[in-house]
């Protein structure tokens, strides 16, 4: 076993002060005898013993700095130049061989810490690998989900067109086998002539607004402002004008917060007005009658500028709201209602970078649509 500190610079004192105060010892007896006997003269021998002592004073310095040096400071150095090299990525702490046992022991320690970090490193390093094994599974899992809402939206919007297209169609056929059944008067084949073309323009109008639905998709990506925009406040004026007269609108207040100086944005007027009339639309079916009320709010935004359509109607049918901006998303009863309003204006909106949401308030608080476009490009700045 090492010895310990304490041991260690007990035994070197105790012998330097037996070797340091015994001559000592016999030159003070020495010196006494003489000056009791008046032998020789005392003076040179206290010098001599002041000489000695200054001598015995140095050499103790010396000995504590080197048995300090060599029993405390050397290990210690020695462990943190060790430990240095664990903190810059070396595998094992390399125990200082020589010091007292106090310091061995602390290296021990120290080294018994070391391997506990570097075990608890590595269950770490599992661990994170693990996670991001994880999160990697979970993000696949979101692709595929996501690949299955789109396949899955794919299914309702031909669920939905079959659902629309085919009544018209089966009204159709009827009318063409009662008219090639023959045996109708002129006026009675004028008559199914003319609920023909109606049950056509349907189609049409279904067919029209699916293709608008489609056809920003594609342009989407270039992603630029057009250079010539639309005017909001004159959408805004076109497409009170159109509704205004609706039979649905009668009894509906609406009022009007626009900015006058709002700047061109990056939709033309005539998309917008088919945005606002969609939203306008929309309140005014849901809107109670009479005490209808519709607030309309357009300002500058960091976006470009934003549009709120607030309305005190029942608000948005929980049933619907996760797919609300999908197409054929609709609560309103066939030939009233196609489902494909939010989704052409989503589709309009997105095309030229902007966005279209709705706030649910409390229950009954009525709908809140708000959609933002940016800047036509002149309008940068
Ligand atoms: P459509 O009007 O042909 O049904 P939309 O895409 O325009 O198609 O609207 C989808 C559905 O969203 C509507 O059927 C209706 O249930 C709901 N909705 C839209 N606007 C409002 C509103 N302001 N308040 C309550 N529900 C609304």
């Amino acid at each position: 076993m090492r010895p310990g500190i304490r041991l260690q610079l007990l035994v070197a004192l105790g012998t330097l002060l037996v070797l340091a105060f015994l001559p000592l010892f016999f030159a003070v007896v020495s010196l006494h005898r003489a000056s009791m006997a008046g032998v020789i003269p005392t003076a040179p021998l206290v010098r001599l013993l002041a000489l000695y002592m200054g001598i015995f004073a140095l050499a103790l310095l010396v000995f504590m700095y080197l048995a300090m040096t060599r029993l405390v400071v050397d290990p210690i150095e020695r462990l943190s130049r060790a430990a240095g090299r664990v903190a810059e990525g070396a595998r094992r702490l390399e125990l200082p061989r020589a010091g007292a046992r106090e310091l061995a022991e602390l290296a021990d320690s120290v080294a018994r810490m070391t391997e506990r970090l570097r075990a608890d490193e590595e269950s770490l390093r599992v661990k994170i690998d693990e996670a991001t094994r994880y999160a990697k599974e979970l993000e696949r899992a979101q692709e595929r989900l996501v690949r299955s809402e789109r396949l899955a939206s794919v299914g309702r919007l031909a669920a939905g067109l079959a659902h629309e297209i085919g009544n018209p169609i089966a009204a159709l056929l009827g009318f063409e086998e009662l008219l090639l059944a023959g045996g109708l008067d002129e006026a009675d084949q004028r008559d199914f002539l003319q609920r023909m073309k109606g049950e056509t323009e349907r189609i049409h109008g279904i067919l029209r607004d699916l293709l608008d639905f489609a056809r920003p998709a594609t342009s989407v990506r270039g992603g630029r402002a057009p250079e010539i925009g639309g005017s909001l406040a004159q959408a805004i004026d076109a497409a009170l004008a159109l509704v205004k007269p609706q039979k649905a609108l009668r009894d509906v207040a609406i009022t009007l917060d626009v900015d006058k100086h709002l700047p061109l944005v990056a939709l033309s007027e005539e998309r917008l007005v088919q945005v606002l009339l969609n939203l306008l639309l929309n309140a005014a079916d849901a809107v109670p009658k009479p005490g209808g009320r519709i607030d309309l709010v357009a300002r500058r935004a960091p976006e470009g500028v934003r549009v709120e359509v607030h309305d005190n109607g029942p608000g948005v049918a929980p049933a619907i709201r996760d797919r609300l901006f999908e197409p054929f998303t609709t609560t309103k009863e066939i030939g009233k209602g196609t489902g494909l309003g939010l989704a052409v204006c989503r589709g309009l909106l997105e095309s030229v970078g902007g966005s279209i949401g709705v706030e649910h308030g409390e229950e009954g608080a009525g709908a809140r649509f708000s959609f933002t476009v940016p800047l036509a490009a002149k309008d940068l700045s």
